[in-house]
């Protein structure tokens, strides 16, 4: 059995060992990218079994995608290759500070084709949990029917559903769409987790307080918003709070930082924290995110967590 599944796009990323604009950068080094596989990584990293379903190209950034997630022991049993389409990448400038500028080149890849009649029930089925993220939404109306259909079998199923907006404006033909889209799914999870960005966008409205309700009302069980450097806010019908982000000591690269803090919230909730201390436990491993280069290599095993957490509170 599965503890938790997700599915999307991974691509092969590139970062600048150098600074400076990509179009001058020579040396870069390669590692993985992709939302939904750093979530089923860290969550392998902390001992859970995560399953990511997706297709990836008959190439060489296809092969090392594979050969990655076998070594972090995620399982790919639902992951296809296609030979008519390649695999996609990306390539990352390396900055001193603040959000670093990323750009993709993922139009048309084979995981861009996956959709609804890859999707396979028993391999879902076998999951507790079931991670979505925005992005598939956005890709491709291939990968947004595969989207449907995981988020209702899954609800079918009585399955606990994460679900983490992770917008892409540049993937959406315009804002409306994407916000009307993106809403649509976010309320049919138990657990919606914005940025407090991404929750102003969505929803019109400007305090934590406020985009919580407005998910609450529609059916969500719970909403926690990402606050950056201000930690973060939780809130269902009966309890609401801040909890404090873990201190950084230099913030190296913020990518992935969501995703870590989504690894922390869903194994807490897995293993039955109370929802403050999966949002505490989010917040750490965000905080050790945000302190390596890479969209995941800052992502602790459970001994470093429980580590960390216990030198800082
Ligand atoms: P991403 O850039 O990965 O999409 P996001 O906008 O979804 O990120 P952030 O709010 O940037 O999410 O970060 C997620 C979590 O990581 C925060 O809620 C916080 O707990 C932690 N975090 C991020 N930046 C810092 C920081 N500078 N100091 C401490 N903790 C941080």
């Amino acid at each position: 059995p599965l503890d938790v599944v997700t599915f999307g796009e991974a691509m092969a990323l590139f970062m600048a060992d150098e600074t400076g604009p990509l179009d001058e950068v020579k040396h870069f080094t390669r590692e993985l990218a992709g939302a939904e596989t750093n979530v089923a990584i860290g969550l392998a990293r902390l001992g859970l079994n995560a399953g990511w379903a997706s297709k990836v190209g008959e190439d060489a950034f296809g092969t090392y995608i594979m050969k990655r997630l076998a070594e972090e022991k995620v399982d790919v049993e639902h992951v296809f290759k296609d030979s008519r389409y390649p695999t996609g990448f990306q390539l990352k400038e390396k900055v001193l500070s603040g959000d670093p500028f990323v750009q993709s080149f993922r139009k048309g890849s084979a995981a861009s084709y996956m959709n609804e009649e890859d999707f396979r029930p028993d391999y879902f089925s076998r999951a507790a949990h079931l991670h979505m993220t925005g992005i598939p939404l956005a890709v491709s109306s291939h990968t947004r029917s595969f989207a449907e259909k995981a988020q209702r079998y899954m609800k079918t199923l009585g399955k606990s559903i994460t679900f983490d907006p992770n917008l892409r404006p540049a993937l959406w033909a315009s804002e409306e769409e994407m916000i009307e889209t993106v809403n649509k799914m976010a309320v049919q999870a138990d657990y919606v987790l914005p940025g407090l960005a991404e929750g102003k966008v969505l929803t019109g409205l400007s305090s934590p307080e406020e985009i919580g309700a407005f998910y609450l009302n529609q059916g969500v069980k719970a909403v926690v918003i990402k606050l950056g450097e201000d930690g973060a806010y939780y809130k269902t019908f009966k309890e609401e709070g801040v909890v404090s982000p873990f201190p950084v000591e230099a913030v190296v690269d913020t990518v992935g930082a969501g995703d870590g803090f989504a690894v922390g919230l869903i194994s807490g909730l897995l293993e039955n924290l109370s929802l403050h201390d999966a949002v505490l436990r989010g917040n750490a491993i965000g905080a050790l995110a945000v302190q390596s280069q890479g969209d995941n290599d800052g992502y602790p095993d459970r001994h470093a967590l429980f580590d960390y957490m216990n030198q800082t509170i």
